[in-house]
């Protein structure tokens, strides 16, 4: 493709405002004069009366006058924009509330008890014992509950070290065979060391996993979103076992442990590290294994020595596992693991770990095989570890095979270092710990099971106790007191294989049955969560539908001059303007009235009742408000009866919107939405092709026609563009990163950003020349500083290939990402900063051209370019201020394909325009299928792994708020947030400054484009609840709702943010220079 010329145009500065004004009043004084002169000549000749001519002092009262006219149309335009803001942030208000309902009551879980194990009191007291009473019985030195095998102990987790980067696997991948030594220990030294997989419960978020890994129990759901910041942990655990006995813990590494485990770490031994920085593979690692050695010689200064090694899940994240980086890293780990071993003495024993695996992108969070399947390994030379079968020897080939619980390390620590059993437990011993050098202890394996299990039992008895429930009764065979009963039967026999596999099964069937209990869902929020949200998505509906009609722009230029001429005049009272009976601000007052009831009822209920529920107030008040505004709808005679589409257009908005609805039920159509919104799409665009044959002149039927064809090519473009998820598989080939195990981009996916930045200016140009609407800022903004922002951030991505691929190898250290971060920085300020003060002080994008008239050469001609699209030329250029950053933070092949969706919007505004589709709900409704679509084809699916956390670190070198947790917004949300700030397009394309009833049309439109969202959030929220026993429910349901809620949040406050917002700013400046319409 040819670099795009821009046009020569005749050296016209930008005209500013004053100018643009003055020259716009003069053109129209001439204008008026001669009218005025017309018909007074006219009215002569007619009535032969004597000469109306207008004295000076008259036409400057009709100035003074005018004046004043506009000054309050310019009020009542203000208080009718602030009245629309605020229904929309009702709305707002009405989603948050519908959707935190439901949450709570999908995500109360567990509840938490306060209860600690102690050391005096093991909970088999009081019956028979199964091992001779030792040394130092129930003390710390001698074991709490079980003789103590070790007096230290060093952890070391290595984020996301998957199982089969631990093991021989017959492949050249990046990530295996390069991690050995622990497989080769464990084939060589049975005794001294044992592999085996070690199975997290998801969700697969670190946070999550260190709180499994030392409570011993399951994860409540509600921790999910707290990824980013975490909490103390108040449960019983191991660590505070471990300072309760008076016992050193020692921390290096990810920092996360210090806000989960406050003020437990000795200070002046413990370094932690910033764990969010995923660019960075190594500070992490250098630091852990730079501090641990030193302390290996120290041993009387710790007795729990922990180490969290970040490199291999940030390699994971940054590159994907199948990357040199990643060999490195495992190389690394290697070594460090060996040099470690080395070190360890009798008296200690070395467990390393991973918390979670990661998928084939290197990322995790989910519930994924490859997500869960992490590696656990101990080591000591004392040589105390054993197989109860001579199979068992040899570290099992994948993570299918005899699979360990990663609860299952808290009871075995804690035996292990004769510390009692965290109280909340779950787990149950390893048995390679207990089963002694010969594999045969089976008295120690059966005594250790009943301790645990007997832990778990007293655990069970609080649970129920706490909850108020009555256990199952004995009598049910298979129940898990059936099962505790048979086993302590057996202990009087001796049989102690048979006693430890009793007390196994009872383990087993207790950690089912809580899973199951617990995945209990406080129904009555749930109902009350869809309830609100269904109300609201009612409201909306009626809202949008009303008005349609009333509001009906009435373009008839007699009465508007007859209805101008009594204003000036001064006829018409101010009260009587518009906006003094504007709908928003009945709806407004009805909401907050509908609220306070509800609010003072829902607050009072639960004081009455003596329950905290005191968010029940916010859920009554909600639908107190939902229901008073229903009713002030209603009076103004709107009934659900309008809602029912009545043309062709409103039936397909339906049934895009309604069909998506009913599919969210099926996890396989959740799967494939992507291929769905692309059919959706296509048929619109055959639809309009073929509906555009209907119109009447011959150049808006071609043009309509290729619209519709290049939106329709364009769509197919995009969706070259994939990013599968596992349930896809094998169907899907992935083409948005170099390959399916990457997460860096192919060589020749950095040429596209350029492309961009080369075609994208000129497009735009394109779709603006027709309405001679490249005027003003509009050549400047879009042809060179528009197309700089591309060009930088084309840059950018190329600056960080050459970091990642190291191009130039002789470069300092961090050169590439200084630059590339800088040059990002810039780009930003281009966009919002410089971008968002031009869109504030820009004049429209118009020129007044004065021509002799061909007819009378006498008479100067007055022609105003870009009048017929004043409004949707120069509110075009916000749209391109978030285009650029969204396109740099969206990776080469997904800053393709939103170019690819501003383009398509760009058609479907034409579209729309050319087949008169304005006042039909299918432009709003497409608008939102092309943003849901490019979340998609951005590189996303709903699911948690496909969030792009290194999104955060474009733009910056650490993590800082609120900016990391935006960019990683701005990134995952880029289609919904670009379509969301192009929706008042659907309506300020093509018009003039004239036209009237803009913003109620447009936060009507934006009614439309936010119930497509708001019937998805109810849609899946149903569906998440009434599928809460399926089996993908975490895996397929609960992250759709998820993504639908918070898409349903982010559209909500963009579209009242910077749609709105924008719309009130362009307005203003329309009407400062062409006088005020509304
Ligand atoms: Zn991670």
């Amino acid at each position: 493709m040819p670099p795009p010329q821009p046009t020569p145009k005749k050296a016209v500065p930008a005209p500013d405002y004053k100018t643009l004004k003055a020259q716009w009043e003069a053109a129209k004084r001439k204008k008026d004069a001669e009218d005025a002169t017309k018909k007074a000549k006219e009215k002569q000749e007619q009535q032969q009366q004597p000469t109306a001519e207008l004295n000076s002092d008259e036409i400057k009262l009709r100035e003074l006058r005018r004046a004043a006219l506009e000054g309050r149309r310019k009020k009542a335009y203000k208080s009718r924009w602030l009245w629309t803001a605020g229904f929309w942030v009702w709305m707002l208000a009405v989603h948050l509330v519908g959707i935190g309902y439901f949450t709570s009551g999908f995500l109360l879980t567990r509840l938490q008890l306060d209860d600690k194990s102690l050391c005096e009191v093991p909970p088999t007291a009081g019956e028979g014992d199964i091992l001779p009473a030792w040394s130092g019985k129930g003390t710390v030195e001698g074991g709490c509950w079980y003789p103590k095998t070790f007096e230290r102990a060093v952890v070391v987790l290595i984020d996301a070290l998957r199982y089969d980067f631990t093991v021989p696997v017959d492949d050249n991948a990046a990530f295996h065979n390069a991690f050995t030594f622990m497989y080769e220990t464990a084939v060589k030294e049975p005794n001294k060391a044992f592999l085996r997989p070690f199975i997290a419960d998801p969700p697969t978020s670190t946070l999550q996993r260190l709180k499994g890994l030392t409570t011993g129990t399951l994860p409540t759901f509600i921790d999910v979103g707290s990824s980013f910041s975490g909490t103390a942990i108040e449960e019983d655990n191991l660590l505070m076992q471990m300072k309760e006995a008076g016992k050193r813990v020692v921390h290096l590494g990810d920092d996360t442990w210090d806000s989960l485990f406050p003020g437990y770490f000795e200070g002046n031994l413990s370094r932690p590290y910033d764990s969010f920085n995923v660019w960075d593979l190594h500070t992490v690692d250098n630091g852990v294994i730079e501090h641990i050695f030193p302390l290996m010689e120290k041993k009387g200064q710790w007795d729990l020595l922990i180490g969290h090694l970040l490199g291999v899940d940030h390699a994971g994240h940054r590159y994907g596992p199948d990357h040199p980086e990643m060999t490195k890293k495992l190389r690394q780990m290697d070594g460090f693991v060996r040099d470690l071993a080395e070190k360890i003495d009798d008296k200690t024993v070395l467990i390393v770990m991973g918390d979670h695996g990661m998928d084939s992108k290197g990322d995790h969070g989910g519930e994924s095989d490859d997500e869960v399947q992490a590696a656990l390994w101990m080591y000591s030379p004392k040589g105390i570890f054993g197989r109860t079968k001579p199979d068992f020897a040899t570290p099992p080939a994948t993570a299918d095979i005899r699979p360990v619980n990663q609860i299952d390390l808290v009871p075995t620590v804690a035996l292990m270092l004769g510390i009692p059993i965290p109280f909340n437990n779950l787990g149950r011993p390893i048995e390679e710990v207990f089963a002694g050098p010969r594999g045969n202890s089976w008295n120690n394996l059966a005594a250790a099971e009943r301790v645990t299990a007997a832990g778990i039992k007293q655990y069970q008895a609080s649970y129920y106790a706490a909850r108020g429930m009555a256990e199952e009764a004995v009598s049910t065979p298979g129940s898990p007191a059936d099962l505790w009963n048979k086993a302590e039967g057996l202990v009087s026999k001796g049989n102690w294989v048979a006693v430890y596999s009793a007390y196994a099964e009872y383990q087993k069937e207790t950690l089912a049955r809580c899973k199951s209990l617990w995945a209990q869902f406080n129904i009555r929020n749930m109902i009350l969560g869809i309830a609100i949200m269904g109300f609201g998505v009612l409201t909306l509906l009626v809202y949008v539908s009303k008005g349609a009609e009333d509001d009906e722009a009435v373009d008839d230029p007699e009465l508007d001059d007859a209805e101008k001429s009594l204003e000036i005049m001064g006829v018409i009272p101010d009260s009587e303007l518009p906006a003094a009976d504007v709908l928003e601000r009945k709806l407004v007052a009805a909401a907050f009235l509908g609220a306070v009831p509800g609010l003072i009822g829902g607050a009072l209920h639960a004081y009455l009742k003596g329950t905290d529920d005191y968010y029940r107030g916010a859920a009554m008040a909600a639908l107190t408000s939902i229901a008073t505004v229903g009713v002030s709808l209603y009076e103004i005679k709107e009934t659900l009866v309008t809602l029912l589409p009545s043309t062709l257009w409103g039936w397909m908005a339906a049934v895009f919107t309604l069909s998506q609805s009913i599919g969210f039920a099926s996890n396989s159509y959740t799967i494939w939405e992507d291929s769905i919104l692309m059919f959706f799409s296509t048929t619109f665009g055959f639809v309009t092709a073929l509906s555009a044959l209907r119109i009447q002149s011959l150049p808006d039927r071609y043009m309509a026609i290729y619209h519709s064809v290049l939106f329709v090519v364009l769509g197919r473009l995009a969706s070259s563009s994939k990013l599968c998820r596992e349930e896809q598989m094998p169907y899907c080939t992935s083409t948005y990163y170099a390959s399916s195990t990457s997460s860096t981009s192919a060589l020749w996916q950095l040429a596209i950003p350029f492309a961009v930045s080369l075609i994208l200016p000129t497009i735009i140009k394109a779709y603006l020349q027709p309405t001679r609407s490249y005027e003003g800022l509009a050549p400047a903004w879009i042809g060179y500083v528009f197309r700089t922002g591309l060009f930088m951030s084309a840059l950018y991505w190329v600056l960080d290939a050459a970091d990642n691929g190291d191009w130039i190898p002789n470069l300092p250290d961090k050169t590439l990402k200084n630059l590339s971060v800088y040059n990002a920085q810039m780009v930003l300020g281009l966009a919002f900063v410089a971008g968002t003060t031009a869109f504030m002080w820009a004049p429209p994008c118009v020129s007044i051209v004065t021509s002799a008239s061909k007819a009378t050469p006498t008479r100067a001609q007055v022609a105003i370019l870009g009048y017929g699209n004043a409004h949707g030329a120069r509110y075009l250029l916000l749209p391109l201020n978030f285009l650029v950053s969204l396109i740099l933070l969206s990776k080469p092949m997904g800053g393709g394909a939103l170019a690819l969706l501003f383009w398509q919007i760009l058609s479907l505004v034409e579209i729309v325009d050319l087949n008169s589709l304005s006042s039909t709900p299918i432009g709003p409704v497409m608008l939102a299928i092309l943003g849901s679509f490019h979340f998609f084809k951005t590189g996303h699916q709903a699911v948690l792994s496909t969030i792009q956390w290194d999104s955060a670190f474009i733009p910056l070198f650490t993590v800082r708020y609120p900016w990391s947790p935006m960019a990683v917004a701005l990134n995952t949300f880029a289609g919904q947030i670009l379509a969301t700030v192009c929706l008042p397009l659907l309506v300020l394309w093509k018009a003039s400054p004239k036209q009237k009833g803009l913003l109620g049309d447009i936060s009507r439109k934006l009614g439309v484009f936010v119930a497509y969202f708001a019937v998805e959030s109810l849609a899946t929220m149903a569906w998440a609840g009434h599928l809460r026993r399926h089996l993908m429910l975490y895996r397929v349901f609960m992250p759709r709702f998820a993504t639908a809620a918070v898409v349903l949040i982010v559209v909500d406050l963009v579209g009242l943010l910077v749609g709105l917002a924008g719309v009130r700013v362009n307005t203003v400046a329309i009407g400062e220079v062409f006088g005020w319409a509304e």
